[in-house]
């Protein structure tokens, strides 16, 4: 009998690692922008990249050693016309973390992730996907109406500044370009209706479709319950409230938190049900908000249990979030971080083996 074709389950990361302790120290200290701190960024983006190739990962990221100070508005970080008194995020464990807020217009960028990617490029040997933040998450600057700058120009603004930021890594040759969407979960809690959520999908899909059928085979979008100091700000909200709608999404790839969720089952029917024909769905594997370092045992049966629902050529495997989105966050060690991200790795490996019918 004929051996059967080996299967590959594409991994990826999510994109942060706990910044080195040194660094996080020099930040708290002073500016972030400190032009004598550039070396300690280097080292940190240079020990990321060998850190994570030494896991065997196929794709790496720059562990967002740079993005001060978090996943959100580090493209907005240190404009003139912002302040620190923007949206809250409450974390249930009752810290908040708080976004910044537009005060005049026009809104711009004042960094694309792309200057990331450079410098981890020059490292890497292995494909770098780069992760930034979504329309719908910036779009919440604008609180208030600001005189001289309609919402309507806000959002024709900061729909072009997100999509000049996707081309730019595209173009730089990012393996993935992905959306953080961590208020879709978030969403659903402050407005049970579902129309905050479905307001933000039309947004992102406003930008979606400015992308062709190919440019979004390289572009995804991640949910997630939020990881913050080992701690959430959605999770109580049921997927089945969640992911019919994002999956409107016009993306084709999908980082979806499950290693972290009380029912996987129910999450994986939910998926199964609502997932389109063109779609990769990377489920989470390990979880980043939970200090026990999974076995790679127990991600090959958690990617075997997934296996159950999603079609193989459809699936993917990932972390539930990133290990630290906030750089100040020292909840989770590197250690911790890269020995997750290797069960992660070898777990994936040994499912392949099991589904490929070759043990
Ligand atoms: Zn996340």
């Amino acid at each position: 009998m004929a051996k059967p074709a080996p299967i590959t389950i594409p991994t990826e990361p999510i994109g942060s690692i706990p910044r080195p302790v040194e660094l996080i120290e020099r930040v708290t200290r002073g500016d972030s922008e400190d032009p004598n701190l550039a070396p300690l960024y280097e080292d940190a983006v240079r020990d990321t990249i060998e850190r994570f190739e030494a896991t065997g990962s196929p794709v790496v990221t720059d562990g967002e050693q740079r993005k001060y100070h978090n996943f959100c508005t580090y493209c907005v970080y240190g404009l003139p016309n912002t302040a620190p008194d923007g949206f809250i995020i409450p974390f249930s464990d009752g810290h908040t973390r708080r976004l910044s807020r537009l005060t005049r217009g026009p809104f711009r960028y004042r960094r694309y992730a792309d200057c990331f990617l450079d410098v981890a490029m020059r490292y890497a040997h292995v494909p770098v996907k780069q992760a930034v933040i979504s329309p719908s998450a910036l779009s919440l600057m604008y609180s208030e109406r600001i005189p001289g700058y309609s919402r309507e120009q806000f959002i024709e603004d900061l729909l072009n500044e997100h999509e000049t930021e996707i081309r730019r890594c595209l173009k730089k040759g990012a393996h993935k370009v992905q959306v953080d969407f961590t208020e879709s979960r978030l969403a659903v809690k402050i407005d049970p209706s579902g129309n905050l959520l479905n307001s933000f999908i039309d947004l992102n899909n406003l930008a979606l479709s400015r992308f062709s059928p190919e440019e979004r085979g390289r572009i995804g979008v991640h949910t997630c319950p939020g990881n913050d100091l080992d701690s959430t700000h959605s999770a109580d909200v049921d997927y089945a409230e969640l992911l019919p709608s994002l999956f409107e999404l016009k993306a084709k790839n999908f980082y979806v938190a499950l290693a972290g969720e009380r029912d996987r089952r129910h999450a994986l029917a939910i998926i199964r049900k609502c997932l389109k024909p063109d779609h990769r769905i990377f489920v989470g594997v390990t979880a980043p908000a939970d200090p026990r370092i999974e076995t790679p045992e127990e991600v090959r049966d958690g990617v075997l249990e997934a296996a159950e629902y999603i079609p193989l050529e459809q699936l993917g495997t990932t972390d539930d979030c990133g290990f630290s989105p906030f750089s100040d966050d020292t909840s989770t060690s590197r250690d911790t971080a890269f020995a997750k991200i290797q069960a992660r790795v070898i777990g994936t490996k040994l499912a392949e083996t099991v589904l490929g019918g070759q043990l």
